[in-house]
């Protein structure tokens, strides 16, 4: 392995924190930015925290999205996901969605939380003053 090809993988292996490396944040795109990962340690440090509490895995579905790849998925530019702020996670069936919420609005920083029926939008705040955003997609909802 050459130099350039240990930093790439010292970069996608980085250990965020205890359950999370950044290479799961990684844009999902192809071809574009060549899967980078700005990803807010704000967002990561949330993710532990509930991951810890609620004991089940995480799986990001989406993290980082480049501008190129955000316009594929026809999401907004300014989505908190091109800027690292975001995350979609899929939690196990049964998993109480609600009651991850509940326990993430005990973060100060807590931006955004979106349920859907077996995953989750969060997001942290970009400015302090910013408002809160929340919304519930459950199709049994609707
Ligand atoms: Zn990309
Ligand atoms: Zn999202």
């Amino acid at each position: 392995m050459n130099k350039i090809q240990e930093a790439t993988q010292a970069y996608f292996n980085e250990q965020l924190s205890e359950n999370f490396q950044r290479w799961e944040f990684a844009c999902k795109g192809n071809p574009c930015c060549g899967r980078s990962a700005p990803i807010s340690q704000e967002l990561v440090d949330i993710l532990q925290f509930l991951r810890s509490i609620f004991d089940v895995p995480f799986i990001i579905n989406r993290g980082f999205s480049c501008q190129i790849h955000n316009m594929k998925l026809q999401s907004k530019l300014t989505s908190d996901h091109c800027l690292g702020l975001a995350a979609d996670v899929s939690v196990p069936p049964g998993t109480d969605i609600e009651d991850i919420k509940s326990t993430a609005l005990h973060w100060r920083k807590l931006g955004a939380f979106g349920i859907y029926d077996t995953h989750f939008h969060i997001a942290v705040r970009r400015r302090e003053s910013d408002p809160f955003r929340e919304w519930d997609k459950r199709v049994a909802n609707e």
